[in-house]
């Protein structure tokens, strides 16, 4: 069977195929939608003969570097060998969400906008495209690569399942469509080899984030007679066990995992010009909206996931969020 062809816009079919120095870019940390969707777009264009780089505020992280790459991921504008005549932004709710360096770029070169969350403003110059019932960045990205009659196969198909597995959760969250099924059936039909795949995925971690998993795990706090989970990951914590940002990902999901738990919220410290702030990542499950309690710190994200960069310390984000936090199972429905 084959996938119902969504309505890529003819605009950005369009500007995809009129420019010929593109750069890619998703949101600063990572996830693996946002590089899934960044490779996937970068090789899509290669295919159709566009000249592509991969950019991110943050780098590609370690944890996906069992996939094969379309080049190197640029992580500072300076190693860009010539100005490009498009940026295509993926999966970032809004601009702000690629990061301060790309920022003045923005201003100057037109952008396309793809991206799955409610909310998104269309800040795309050139295009947007914005559906969020689509389960992953990578979706859309699979269905912009098909329009332009590109196969979704190899490296291309191993970022797109990457990006999709990730953001549905393996395929259990509610986003997980029958379309988001059937392309990866239609890619399993089309030779990409899925137990091979998964093993990459789940084999690659170290120990310095299994220790680390230990460490937050233990200190976990139940909260709101056991209705919120909650792990506050200090700079001191993150120093002590020599982890960075990226071992912390995939905390807060497993913090749902405990029953009776309606909402997780993991408190990452970091340093910003000198300052500790804290990136706040919330999930939840069916009705109960996080979206709504990040969106009241300037953040976004869906309604059972979301997050929000706050101007505190991790102790004092749990206090200010949680009485935001106690709406969630409190409002009417
Ligand atoms: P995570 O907790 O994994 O960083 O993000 C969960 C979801 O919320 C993702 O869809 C992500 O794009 C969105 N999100 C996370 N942080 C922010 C933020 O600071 N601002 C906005 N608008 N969305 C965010
Ligand atoms: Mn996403």
């Amino acid at each position: 069977m084959t996938i119902e062809q969504h309505s890529v816009p003819d605009e950005l079919l369009a500007a995809l195929r009129r420019h010929q120095r593109v750069l890619v870019a998703a949101h600063a940390h990572p996830d693996p939608d946002a590089m899934g969707s960044s490779l996937a777009m970068a090789w899509t264009l290669r295919a159709i003969g566009v000249d592509a780089l991969v950019f991110n505020e943050d780098g590609m992280p370690a944890f996906l570097n069992f996939l094969t790459l379309p080049g190197p991921v640029l992580s500072s504008l300076e190693s860009l060998p010539c100005e490009p005549d498009l940026v295509v932004c993926l999966d970032c709710g809004d601009r702000a969400r690629l990061g301060d360096a790309l920022q003045p770029l923005l201003d100057r070169v037109p952008t396309v906008n793809i991206d799955h969350h409610l909310g998104n403003p269309l800040f795309g110059s050139e295009a947007n495209w914005v559906e969020p019932g689509m389960a992953a960045s990578g979706e859309l990205v699979a269905r912009i690569a098909k329009a332009l009659r590109v196969p979704l196969q190899g490296a291309l198909a191993e970022a797109l399942y990457v990006a999709i597995s990730a953001d549905t959760g393996n395929f259990s969250y509610s986003n997980t469509t029958p379309g988001a099924l059937r392309l990866v059936a239609e890619m399993v039909e089309d030779g990409l080899n899925l137990p091979r795949l998964r093993e990459r995925m789940e084999t690659n971690w170290t120990e310095t984030r299994m220790r680390l998993w230990g460490r937050v795990m233990q200190d976990v706090r139940i909260l709101e007679d056991g209705r919120l989970a909650a792990a506050l990951i200090t700079l001191d914590t993150l120093r002590a066990y020599g982890a960075t940002s990226e071992d912390t990902e995939g905390i807060v999901e497993q913090m749902r995992k405990l029953a009776g738990v309606r909402v997780s919220l993991m408190l990452r410290e970091e340093e910003k010009n000198g300052r500790v702030q804290v990136k706040a990542s919330l999930r939840s499950s069916g009705k109960d909206n996080v979206r709504d309690v990040a969106a009241q710190f300037g953040g976004g994200g869906h309604r059972n996931a979301a997050g929000a960069t706050l101007p505190l310390d991790a102790e004092k984000a749990l206090t200010v969020m949680q009485p935001y936090i106690r709406f969630v199972w409190n409002r009417l429905q």
